[in-house]
């Protein structure tokens, strides 16, 4: 696994006006590879001030990217995702040293990034034809049409878990729309994002159209509270959301907020318990389970728990745990120590409570690296942290259900509603459940599969807005009506 060192030491790390350029003062930040727990890099973050320069950049530049046809617009994102696609080993290894996913993870990453940007590509194509189109009139002699604009210089910040999709996720749909973005990777998976400015450089964009102002949150902070941004979107926790959406408000701009989750996922009576079991084990242990939308609630009808729950815990057991040192890993460590230190501290409040653990339940002992146990609690009351809380870890809590209603109240009773899952035999019947559940992605007898043309985001707490689909390119863009003397 060779990361190429013009990833790893960059000179220049902030991308305005496109172009690398010196960086602030600050102290270097250290990326750390989590299969270790030790730095293999360091990159400078951007200045506060730079914050100004990327937002006049974006703003000179949104004045000529708003005037592209979508047709001219789509052929740089299918060029971006080209840049991609042909970097696709070097993201692949990056991932694997700086965020510890195992490669079948790293490249379903760079996958769905790929197929995102060529997906807005075919979008923005068709927008041409959509310009102007008539709107009928209830009185003789005007005429009306419909128009839409770009918002304008848009602020993108992302987190650390799926550093590439997320940015995808917003990136391709703003510059889709016409929209110029200054873009704010997570402190924690920098590296994977600068990728991003070389392959703007590579694909032609004008410049200022894509800005990247790598550092913490006080980047973020000032790209909230600066008036030329008139959209931020944000993915990250809900803590961060909220004062996000404050610092909106006192602009009164719109926010796209894809925040946490504690996903439910049903196992009805008379599902097949092998494909129960593969279902489950990827909704929590994919990504060490660091998925905003990791089915970490599991209720099992108690017709099946006994023979289910055993065979869930022995492929928990089983599940082979490595850094990227093993190629035939399956599940690897968390990203960063933060959440290894959190998930630590999680797992000893458990013990402390005296919560029935069926499988791990500790950090893996004996080796350097964010390691942690594959973990199952069995019978987790609804009062429990660990029902509750958000744990963004491969700690599953399990409990059974006596009827179908029942299981629904208690999966719909929590202030989260990003996704859920259904596992059962009869289609009638889990389509049934899922049409119940509060939810706004929900998969029935299928693993977390997200494609670029479905939507993505939550009820409740955990966001506002949909990325992805059309409602993601929408969301960058803003209706004009034109009435008109005929
Ligand atoms: P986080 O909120 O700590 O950080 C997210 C981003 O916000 C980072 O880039 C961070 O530097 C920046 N930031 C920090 N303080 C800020 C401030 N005051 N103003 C503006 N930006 C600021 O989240 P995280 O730990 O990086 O990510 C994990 C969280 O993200 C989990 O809760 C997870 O559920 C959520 N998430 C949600 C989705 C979704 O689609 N709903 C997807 C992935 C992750």
């Amino acid at each position: 696994m060779e990361v190429p060192a013009a990833l790893l030491d960059r000179a220049q790390t902030v991308f305005i006006a496109g172009r690398w350029v010196d960086a602030g003062e600050s102290a270097a930040i250290e990326v750390i590879d989590p299969s270790t727990g030790k730095a293999f890099a360091a990159f400078r973050p951007a200045s506060v001030a730079q914050v100004d320069a990327a937002a006049a950049a974006a703003t000179q530049a949104f004045n000529s990217w708003r005037r592209t046809s979508g047709k001219e617009r789509a052929t740089y994102l299918r060029a971006i995702a080209e840049g991609l696609r042909t970097r696709k080993a070097d993201l692949v290894a990056l991932q694997m040293l700086n965020s510890g996913k195992p490669r079948f993870e790293a490249e379903i990453d760079v996958d769905d990034a790929v197929a995102t940007f060529d997906y807005y590509g075919d979008l923005a194509e068709g927008l041409d034809s959509q310009q102007g189109q008539s709107v009928e009139l209830p009185m003789d002699g005007l005429e009306g049409a419909t128009y839409f604009e770009p918002l304008g210089p848009v602020a993108l910040i992302v987190p650390w878990n799926f550093p590439m999709v997320t940015t995808a996720w917003k990136l391709a749909p703003a510059l889709a729309a016409g929209c110029t973005a200054v873009l704010k990777p997570s402190e924690f998976t920098t590296l994977t994002e600068l990728v991003y400015g070389d392959i703007a450089i590579e694909a032609g964009l004008p410049a200022g159209v894509l800005n990247i102002l790598p550092g913490a949150g006080a980047i973020g902070s000032a790209l909230c509270a600066d008036r030329r941004f008139r959209k931020i979107s944000f993915t990250g926790s809900n803590a961060t959301g909220s004062r996000v959406m404050a610092a909106a408000a006192q602009r009164v701009v719109p926010v796209s907020l894809e925040l946490g989750g504690k996903s439910p996922i049903v196992i009805l009576e008379d599902a097949d318990i092998a494909q129960a079991v593969e279902i489950a084990a990827a909704g929590i242990f994919f990504n060490c389970g660091q998925m905003c939308s990791a089915t970490s609630r599991l209720l099992v009808s108690e017709k099946i728990a006994a023979r289910f729950t055993e065979a869930l815990v022995e492929k928990a057991a089983g599940l082979k745990v490595g850094g990227h040192e093993t190629p035939d890993a399956e599940m690897g460590p968390l990203t960063t120590f933060p959440q290894y230190a959190k998930v630590r501290d999680t797992l000893e409040a458990a013990r402390a409570s005296g919560l029935e653990c069926l499988a791990g339940g500790r950090v893996v002992e004996g080796r350097d690296g964010f390691f942690v146990e594959p973990t199952i609690y069995r019978d987790v009351p609804s009062d429990h942290p660990v029902w509750r809380d958000e744990i963004f870890g491969p700690v599953l809590a399990l409990r059974s259900f006596a009827s179908v209603d029942e299981a629904i109240a208690i999966a719909n009773d929590t202030e989260f509603g990003l996704a859920a899952t259904v596992v059962g035999t009869d289609p009638e019947a889990a389509n049934a459940v899922a049409s119940r559940l509060d939810a706004g992605h929900v998969w029935v007898n299928s693993a977390q599969i997200i494609f670029p043309n479905t939507a993505w985001g939550g009820f409740k707490a955990s966001g506002i807005g949909r990325e992805l689909g059309p409602w993601g390119l929408s969301s960058y863009r803003a209706v004009k009506h034109v009435t008109r003397a005929s």
